[in-house]
């Protein structure tokens, strides 16, 4: 039996409907920004594997330090221990952090790190005796599939069987030019209930929302509004972190900084998954008590694995090092050149750029997951590009270390496929 095979035997792929799609591409390695098949065909990752492998596959800095690691310290409980790499971890992140985050708390991946910033927000009221139960949350946005973060998610076309054990969630229209009016008139009124524990949002980029862009600005008002209610922000920077969004975190476009910021995706440049729920001395306060019940008992077994630390540790260097930064502007100028040659094209609605993100609106009626979704990314993975399109958005978010002609290839490719649709 092949890999193919082997795998439609005991393998259920996460958002699969596998009798639809029985089948999944073997890859066998990866390495810099391509990804090998069982076949020897290689692909440009030109999505870095959901934003995660921002610095390419198995960099040698990162890989070198985690197998040092590996020999040294492999896993150890983070309750009533700590160790090294985890202390190094903050010591490195929190001066890169936007002002006024303090504290670090661990989980395993984006989901948890919103999970675990709800019941943050839940609790911290709680412990002040004042509860608030509900929390503010934008349309389309997408904070992960456990139950807290599914709650605010607002893409729910998949959440039906699970609308009913949902958390108390108001929705917020994303705020553009037309609208803002009106968005800043609902948040009043949800603000006014004096229900609110927390206002949660993906800053400047909706990741799933087919990489919605809005403006810095119209969040800064929400962000000022929700402060002055008194009630906690929550950035979830799991997709926007380190760097994509052309500063180092999304939430630097702003002025008014969040109480609660969530990392997972490229914090451990894509080796282990592992998460941080960041947040504010006025938080942590609210927690540190002489009475044990005000605590936070929210835990994971592998909290803070020391390989990951690791990891994250070494991508930090690797972010904060010159090349990845003049690279960041690099991307971030030839995608605006690209815009500009391709915004035109008859068969091209919108395009956009933030950072290293660009994407494209195809002037195309489809569903989400339609058949021209599946045909154009059979096209590109034909290529030798792996693009994985969001309904009638083609858009690359390429690791930092792609080199010109490699992004020159995939621009290429978003092209020709414009000649199929
Ligand atoms: C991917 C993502 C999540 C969920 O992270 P997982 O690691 O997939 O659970 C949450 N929020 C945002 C903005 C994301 O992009």
């Amino acid at each position: 039996m092949n890999f193919k095979e082997r795998d439609r035997k005991h393998l259920w792929h996460p958002l699969t409907q596998h009798k639809l799609h029985p089948d999944h591409l073997p890859i066998v390695k990866a390495k810099g920004v391509w990804l090998y098949d069982e076949n020897g065909q290689r692909y440009i990752d030109g999505i870095s594997s959901w934003y995660t492998c921002m610095y390419g596959h198995s960099h040698p800095k990162i890989i070198s330090r985690v197998k040092e690691q590996l020999d040294v310290l492999d896993q150890v409980v983070f309750s009533g221990f700590t160790h090294p790499p985890a202390i190094e971890l903050s010591e490195k992140l929190i001066p890169l952090l936007p002002p006024g985050m303090e504290k670090l708390f661990f989980s395993d991946n984006g989901s948890t790190s919103v999970d675990v910033a709800i019941k943050m927000s839940l609790q911290y009221y709680f412990n002040k005796g004042n509860s608030r139960k509900r929390i503010v949350a934008f349309d389309n946005a997408f904070h992960g599939d456990t139950f807290g973060a599914m709650s605010v998610s607002g893409l729910s076309v998949y959440n039906g069987p699970f609308e009913n054990f949902l958390l108390t969630v108001d929705r917020l229209n994303v705020p553009d030019k037309t609208n803002i009016e009106t968005v800043m008139k609902s948040f009043r009124a949800m603000l006014d209930s004096n229900e609110v524990a927390a206002f949660i949002y993906e800053p400047l980029v909706q990741g799933a929302a087919a990489m919605h862009m809005y403006s810095p600005d119209h969040l800064e008002i929400l962000i000022k509004m929700a402060k002055e209610a008194g009630v906690l922000t929550i950035a979830d920077e799991v997709m926007t972190g380190f760097g994509k969004t052309g500063k180092n975190f999304a939430s630097e476009y702003m002025t008014s900084q969040p109480d609660i910021i969530c990392l997972s995706k490229s914090l451990t440049a894509g080796v282990a998954p592992m998460a941080l729920t960041c947040c504010s001395q006025k938080v942590y306060n609210a927690f540190f008590d002489d009475e044990i019940s005000k605590g936070f008992f929210h835990g994971h077994t592998y909290s803070a694995n020391p390989l990951a630390c690791t990891a994250a540790i070494a991508g930090l260097d690797l972010l904060c090092s010159h090349e990845i930064q003049t690279a960041i502007k690099t991307i971030h100028q030839r995608h605006l050149e690209f815009e500009r040659y391709i915004k035109n094209h008859d068969k091209v609605k919108q395009t956009r750029v933030t950072g290293v993100i660009l994407a494209m609106d195809l002037d195309v009626e489809m569903d989400r997951y339609g058949t021209l979704r599946d045909r154009l990314y059979a096209f590109f993975m034909e290529q030798g590009v792996f693009l994985r399109p969001l309904g009638n958005t083609i858009y690359t978010l390429p690791p930092f270390v792609i080199s010109n002609s490699e992004l020159e290839r995939i621009y290429e490719v978003m092209e020709k496929s414009l000649e199929i649709i």
